[in-house]
């Protein structure tokens, strides 16, 4: 009993030193520096986390939803161990065993014939390759994207990225030109059906070709089912009508996958929901968990042959680091052992989507709900006829702040943006701890009551 308590009382002053530490020393991303408060983690397993008061709470995030087989997954845990005790680290121009695995396992996953696999250390510099790439391939420069995306934090990527943590650094001479995705709920283009909206946006998005001139556009980049943006899935069609204008005007389709690549959509990419094949697909997260910082570009065989005798002028130096390989390894072969896209579509048709309709029902201030898979978001509006969102554009209401800590004080972490709750558990969680987040989630909006 006194041993018990004698670790409670270290683990808590080991927790409240680190968060010292951390307020000391450590700058966050995209944060005000003193106005932030972190949770300690102090330990983690499958999608529950620990902070320092040993206060436990289900992880309906899946972090920056990349823990998609959830904490501490015994076999990638394994491999990396194994990994670290044969060979930690070898520079990217050897071969390697766990490297090659691993582009081998995720080129089996990927559509079509996006066979070679160029590793990056995360999403961001996985999209800036992209580019480089598809600029070399055509000789052109200009890049299109869509306003609501996301595709990373470094200088092109968040240049091409749509939503305002673009503005501060955006200079307006970076070859990026951005249009507008479909998205029915909030429509640019006036539509009221799933047809039109597609329609319009693809004419829109022809238009957009036109008046940039073809002949200067090396790459279309788009998220294949958008996700900090608002999980908005395009309609039916959306994506070859794309992939047809890409292929009339000789554009490189770039498929950015970093967030819904790896079954987070109930298959092993999102952009199968669409039936087309890119020329080039980015990954991060998910295709090891996030265990060690891995990403990368799957690469067609026109573009790769672009590289076959002339050298590609770009390199990372961790490129394929063997431990973030091999937990790639493990990851990709818990995925295929146990089932576990299978499971995420299941859970979005059996237990995601009828449970959020479920809520839309009782609550009000919930103008849509939109998801696939392990995917899923609700829409917060003050008004469901004039679709006010709860939110200003780029903030965060009291109402919504209202919500997140009702959800945090039932033991619930919901992952908010703007005006919305995206439900992104790790993707092989057990049906019934889903469940219980639903209802915590539901008892949270209820506490919250603002209306
Ligand atoms: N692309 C998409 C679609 C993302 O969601 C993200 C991150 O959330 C990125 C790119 C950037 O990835 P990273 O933060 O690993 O650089």
């Amino acid at each position: 009993m006194t041993e018990l308590l004698d670790d409670v009382i270290a683990q808590t002053t080991d927790a409240i030193r680190a968060h010292e530490l951390d307020r000391a020393h450590v700058f966050h991303s995209w944060s005000a520096q003193q106005l932030i408060d972190p949770m300690v983690v102090t330990r983690a397993e499958g999608a529950y986390l620990w902070d320092g008061q040993e206060n436990k709470f289900l992880d309906f995030t899946s972090q920056l939803v990349f823990t998609n087989l959830g904490h501490q997954h015994p076999r990638i845990v394994r491999a990396i161990q194994d990994q670290a005790a044969k060979l930690c680290t070898i520079a990217p121009a050897f071969a390697n065993d766990a490297r090659s695995e691993a582009a081998r396992l995720i080129a089996s996953h990927t559509p079509g014939d996006l066979d070679h696999v160029f590793f990056t250390n995360g999403g961001a510099d996985a999209n800036e390759h992209a580019v480089r790439m598809a600029r070399l391939h055509t000789g052109r420069h200009k890049v299109l994207s869509t306003y609501r995306s996301y595709h990373g934090g470094t200088q092109l990527a968040v240049n091409m990225t749509g939503d305002p943590r673009r503005w501060p650094s955006d200079h307006g001479s970076t070859g990026t030109v951005h249009f507008f995705g479909p998205f029915l709920y909030r429509s640019p283009f006036h539509a009221t059906t799933e047809e039109d909206e597609c329609q319009r946006a693809l004419e829109h998005l022809e238009q957009v070709i036109a008046f940039e001139g073809p002949q200067t556009i090396a790459a279309l980049i788009l998220e294949s089912i958008p996700g900090t943006a608002g999980i908005m899935i395009p309609p039916p069609g959306y994506l070859k009508g794309v992939r047809e204008l890409c292929d009339r005007h000789g554009i490189v389709l770039i498929a950015d996958e970093v967030m819904a690549g790896f079954g987070r959509t109930g298959t092993w990419f999102a952009i199968e929901h669409g039936d087309v094949v890119p020329d080039l697909l980015t990954f991060a997260k998910g295709v090891n968990s996030g265990y060690v910082p891995l990403g990368g570009v799957a690469i067609s065989d026109a573009i790769y042959s672009t590289f076959a005798e002339r050298a590609y002028p770009g390199g990372l130096t961790y490129s394929g680091h063997p431990l973030a390989c091999a937990a790639a390894v493990a990851t990709i072969r818990v995925m295929e052992e146990d089932g576990v896209v299978e499971h995420s579509a299941r859970l979005g048709e059996e237990v995601y989507g009828p449970a959020l309709r479920d809520l839309a029902d009782k609550h009000e201030w919930i103008g849509d709900v939109r998801g696939i898979g392990s995917f899923w978001a609700i829409e917060l509006v003050s008004d469901r006829q004039t679709r006010e969102p709860l939110a200003p554009y780029g903030g965060s209401s009291p109402q919504m702040n209202a919500i997140l800590a009702a959800a945090k004080g039932r033991g619930l972490l919901p992952f908010a943006n703007f005006n919305r709750i995206h439900v992104v558990p790790p993707i092989n969680i057990a049906e019934s701890d889903a469940r219980i987040g639903l209802s915590m989630l539901d008892d949270a909006l209820a506490d919250a009551s603002f209306a």
